[in-house]
């Protein structure tokens, strides 16, 4: 087996295992288990992703990094290119303020086919209160959790089967329509760009 070869499918191997944590679909994301490969060295897999034009991989390991490294550590490492630094804490910005407040507007929303509305809506703004209350703790040394991961499990509420289908619906719709946007939130091309990338790469 010639080296260049060897060399071809050893970086093909690598990027089909990368691509199984670093998705490209939400469904995906969802189903990822809890421990993954090389937890807690998204900027590390971001650099890899880079060396190998494997940008599809991008997305989800800057999602990562704001997920679980501290401003300092992006900044002052030596893993990340100065633009893509300024990508993930432009990204980690529009997550912290846009994104957690569309994820968090199923809360807020009134729906109509509600026969209870009044207690239904109080219900709704009791669970916002609380969660704006701990969104008040910012907290340097701590991760904030990131609006794809917030609300995964079902809200404590006190509310009709009808608002509740309704806003399990209008929170997956947020969380689908800010998964759309993520590659531009980070500064990249499109899913649907990456995902050929993808293809074409893994052939
Ligand atoms: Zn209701």
């Amino acid at each position: 087996m010639s080296h260049k070869y060897e060399a071809d499918a050893l970086r093909k191997r690598a990027l089909i295992h990368l691509s199984h944590a670093y998705p490209t679909t939400l469904d995906e994301w969802d189903h990822l288990p809890d421990e993954l490969p090389w937890d807690g060295e998204a900027l590390e897999i971001a650099a890899v992703a880079r060396q190998l034009g494997a940008d599809w991989i991008l997305p989800t390991s800057f999602y990562r990094i704001c997920q679980r490294s501290f401003d300092r550590a992006i900044i002052t490492g030596d893993e990340l290119s100065d633009a893509d630094k300024v990508n993930c804490i432009k990204g980690l910005r529009y997550l912290e303020t846009t994104g957690a407040t569309n994820v968090l507007d199923f809360l807020l929303a009134p729906y109509s086919n509600c026969s209870t509305r009044a207690r239904c809506m109080e219900s709704r703004q009791t669970i916002r209160r609380e969660v704006e209350t701990e969104r008040r703790k910012y907290d340097a040394e701590r991760f904030t959790e990131m609006p794809l991961e917030l609300f995964l499990e079902d809200p404590a509420a006190n509310v009709c089967v009808d608002c509740f289908s309704k806003m399990k619906e209008v929170h997956e719709d947020a969380r689908k329509e800010l998964w759309d946007d993520l590659p531009r939130i980070f500064g990249l091309d499109d899913w649907k760009k990456l995902e050929a990338m993808k293809a074409e790469a893994l052939k």
